[in-house]
């Protein structure tokens, strides 16, 4: 075991100036706690590959480790993304950016108490769901509302309240998926409902459902095809019909909406999204939608509807498990209150980008694409930039075949294409592009104010921190990844 014998002390690493400074701001157990794992894992790479390695530079590396591991754990890792993608309720960039009105609630109320579940008249216990509910009743049509932790809860808990132990049934047309692992029968299953599926993929009758219904039968269930449409020869069971069904065999219907947009966006030329007035207006006994998807505020899941079932689900123990905390109420607050003036549209940001026009989209596309050329036109990586035509996206599972015309700026570079946008979402903040035909795409649709003087730099920084690997001649071999 003699290459283990220059594996640094505690001691040494600690007084090195690498982490010596690091402990006038972070807790020295902490640091201790760091090196120490450091240690660990020195150790087990010279185990694993026996060499003996001067015990300076062990001692360098150390501390260099344990360096970086502090100032990586300080710095976070959830960090701010600037959207070049286009794709405007992303996922994976935490959907819905908020609105103003949104932050300025959370700020108001976050940082102090507030009556969150206090009845300010009585003096007495209140309930955190009574805040919400007026405000959603009155922009749906719904008689009560509820809000819990994401869609997917809104659904568990709609079905383990209606549906626990007995049959729900389903149209074989509308067993979705939707990213992220939600799956209708796979939250049946786990709400403890039973799942009987009926017609077939691209037809369902009514017929279908009527035939269905037998003694253990609770519900029937619709969930909107949020991310794909069945198209062709094709027929669904409408609302309306189902709720005909329903209400002769005396069962409730519940409809998981997805999206759960509040204003009809058809005049902006996206059609087909049902709202969620449509469904209670229907009949419709129990709608579920997302509160960070077209509706445009936090990660929620939100059920309007009938107030016996509503009520049933206030009393039902799984709701302690899925409840909403006070920044989301304030959120949601800050978000719904924008729908009761004249033009949310103008306001929420999803809505802001999802109803820019084409003129707007283009002229920022050409101001992005100057200050480009401006900034890096010239650089030897660079080949072209130029404004493009492009297809953006609704994304978050909502108009699944809609194309959104966009406009964004296209660069093509003489190689190290992906290197380049690697070091782009590495940046600070990271910015995400397209890679499309082999050149890098900025969709400005998803862009916020401010976003440009940032790409501008931040394409300029990537560029320069790969200068020092220029030759006159760029070889066009394989991209690293
Ligand atoms: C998005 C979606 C869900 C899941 O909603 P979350 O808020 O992400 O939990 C469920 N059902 C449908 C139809 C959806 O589109």
């Amino acid at each position: 075991m003699e290459h283990l014998r220059n594996i640094p002390h505690m001691d040494d690493i600690l007084k090195h100036p690498e982490v010596a400074g690091l402990m006038t701001r972070v807790r020295r157990d902490m640091v201790v706690a760091v090196a120490r794992e450091v240690v660990a894992q020195l150790r087990a790479q010279l185990l694993a590959k026996p060499q003996t390695i001067p015990k300076a530079t062990l001692l360098e590396e150390a501390a260099r480790h344990t360096r970086s591991r502090i100032t990586a754990l300080t710095a976070g890792t959830l960090q701010e993304v600037i959207n070049g993608t286009g794709v405007v309720l992303h996922t994976n960039l935490g959907r819905a950016p908020l609105s103003t009105a949104a932050l300025q609630e959370i700020q108001g109320l976050a940082a102090g108490y507030t009556n969150l579940e206090l009845d300010l008249d009585s003096g007495e216990r209140g309930s955190r769901y009574r805040h919400l509910e007026e405000l959603l009743a009155a922009l749906t049509g719904a008689e009560a509302a509820l809000v819990v932790n994401n869609n997917a809860a809104a659904v568990l808990l709609g079905l383990n309240t209606i549906a626990k132990g007995r049959e729900v049934i389903v149209s074989r047309g509308q067993l979705v998926e939707i990213g992220g692992a939600f799956r209708i029968p796979e939250v049946m299953k786990a709400s403890g409902a039973i799942l009987v599926e009926v017609g077939t993929t691209n037809k369902t009758y009514p017929s279908d459902i009527a035939e269905a219904i037998g003694p253990q039968t609770a519900l029937l269930f619709s969930a909107h095809t949020s991310n794909y449409r069945i198209v062709g020869f094709t027929r669904e069971v409408s609302l309306k019909e189902l709720v005909t069904v329903g209400r002769q065999a005396g069962l409730p219907v519940m409809h998981d909406l997805g999206s759960g947009v509040l204003v009809d966006l058809s005049p902006w030329g996206l059609k087909g999204e049902p709202t969620v007035q449509q469904s209670i207006e229907a009949g419709v006994d129990i709608v579920t939608f997302s509160g960070d998807k077209l509706l445009g505020g936090p990660q929620a899941g939100i059920i309007v509807g009938k107030k016996a079932y509503i009520d049933a689900m206030k009393k039902n123990q799984l709701l302690r498990a899925l409840r909403v905390d006070k920044l989301t109420i304030a959120a949601l607050e800050g978000t719904l209150k924008t729908y009761l003036l004249a033009q949310p549209q103008e306001t929420i940001p999803v809505l802001q980008m999802l109803t820019t026009t084409s003129e707007v989209l283009e002229q920022r596309s050409r101001s992005l694409c100057e200050q480009l050329q401006a900034a890096i036109g010239g650089h030897p990586l660079v080949a072209s930039i130029a404004s493009t035509a492009l297809e953006d996206r609704v994304g978050g599972g909502a108009y699944p075949i809609h194309s959104l015309p966009g406009f964004g700026v296209q660069i093509a570079f003489k190689g190290r294409l992906e290197t380049i946008a690697r070091i782009l979402r590495q940046s600070r903040p990271a910015l995400l592009t397209r890679i499309q035909d082999n050149c890098l795409l900025i969709s400005v649709r998803t862009l916020a104010n401010g976003d440009v003087q940032q790409i501008v730099r931040l394409i300029g920084d990537a560029l320069d921190s790969l200068a020092g690997e220029i030759n006159n001649s760029i070889p066009d071999g394989p991209e690293e990844r």
